[in-house]
């Protein structure tokens, strides 16, 4: 195991440990995946089936671009590493964060007619790379979800490439993803845009009771 690739794992299991605590990869749910070594793509890959509040460095598992497991202990990679390697190809991402929060389950469900839901107006916004503005207005595109991961995964490539600004997406009654250069970015966007879509849903909440 080289030094980057343990490096990675450590970060790769305090930021499941940390979102864990929020609510946001409660029991085995949720994935996490950062790029070792661009060619040939190596990915640690978080693996399937394990709680991500105990998720150990050394659980992490090294993939390649056909998410086969190439590290020496085997073990599975979570059913969603296509769609991680389908955002790293796209987006050239460092780093992929997958979350089941509360709230993106709840309004990727509620906007799901719409297509994506509109962000805008907000001072988070400025956390989103490459947004300067309050102004700005963020879409985040909302794909119907699927068990079919070679299927799904043709379906966000075709959403990445039709939404390019997009920092992320929905999945359908099912979490949110998001990216980075590495991973540090991509941990400030799940961030950002987690409390964006908490704020938005409990306004939508809050305003019918208001007087
Ligand atoms: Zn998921």
């Amino acid at each position: 195991m080289s030094d980057e690739f343990s490096e990675i794992c450590n970060e790769l299991a305090a930021i499941a440990k940390s979102f864990h605590e929020r609510g946001w990869l409660l029991g085995t749910s949720g994935n996490l995946s950062a790029v070792v070594q661009p060619e040939p793509l190596r990915l640690a890959m978080s693996p399937s089936g394990v709680d991500k509040g105990e998720l150990t460095a050394g659980q992490l598992l090294s993939i390649d671009e056909n998410a086969r497991v190439v590290s020496k202990d085997g073990g599975k990679p979570s059913d969603e590493s296509l769609l991680h390697l389908q955002i790293v190809k796209e987006r050239g991402a460092g780093a992929v964060l997958h979350t089941h929060s509360v709230w993106n389950t709840i309004l990727s469900d509620l906007y799901a007619p719409e297509g994506g839901l509109k962000i805008e107006g907000y001072e988070m916004l400025k956390g989103l790379q490459g947004v300067r503005t309050h102004e700005h207005s963020e879409w985040l595109p909302i794909i119907e979800n699927s068990q079919d991961m070679p299927a799904l995964a043709e379906s966000v490539g075709q959403i990445l490439q039709k939404h390019k600004p997009a920092h992320g997406f929905l999945l359908r009654r099912h979490g949110l993803y998001s990216w980075g250069e590495n991973l540090a970015q991509a941990k400030r966007h799940i961030e950002i845009l987690e409390f964006l879509l908490e704020t938005m849903g409990r306004t939508l909440h809050l305003r019918e009771r208001k007087l």
